[in-house]
């Protein structure tokens, strides 16, 4: 995701994050479906392609008796082109699902730096995003 957040420098790269649930109440990440940015000023913004959201919805639905079973919808990704890697005011007022996982990919001069993930604000937490620790078993 990384080196397409960095092609789509200077506009937000965004895409649909897919992954289980474990049973300790943490998810893993297992793969990502890119999304054109259809916001009408993609340097600033983002707007997931509705197109790509439906089809993923689709998919994880034809998926759910399969070999990928229990893959799941977990959030999404967007990239904050030469801006921290932190819910802006503009993140905030689009965070009515507080169910989805919000990942931050910021990237600077066209590399990628810090990702960050964040839960929406929910009834206990209404007025901001809470961060979420990230771990990496690949590293
Ligand atoms: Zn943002």
């Amino acid at each position: 995701m990384e080196a397409a957040a960095e092609a789509a420098y200077p506009e937000e790269f965004c895409a649909l994050l897919l992954g289980r649930s474990l049973p300790d109440g943490g998810w893993r990440l297992e793969d990502y479906r890119p999304a054109a940015n259809v916001h009408p000023q993609p340097r600033r913004h983002f707007e997931l392609d509705p197109a790509v959201h439906i089809a993923t919805l689709r998919e994880l639905r034809q998926n759910r008796d399969g070999k990928e079973r229990g893959l799941c919808l977990l959030g999404h990704i967007h990239s904050h082109p030469d801006a921290k890697a932190e819910p802006s005011a503009t993140d905030l007022s689009m965070a009515h699902d507080p169910e989805m996982l919000w990942l931050i990919l910021s990237v600077r001069r066209g590399k990628a730096e810090h990702l960050t993930a964040w839960r929406p604000p929910n009834p206990q937490n209404p007025d901001r995003f809470a961060p979420v620790r990230l771990k990496s078993d690949k590293r």
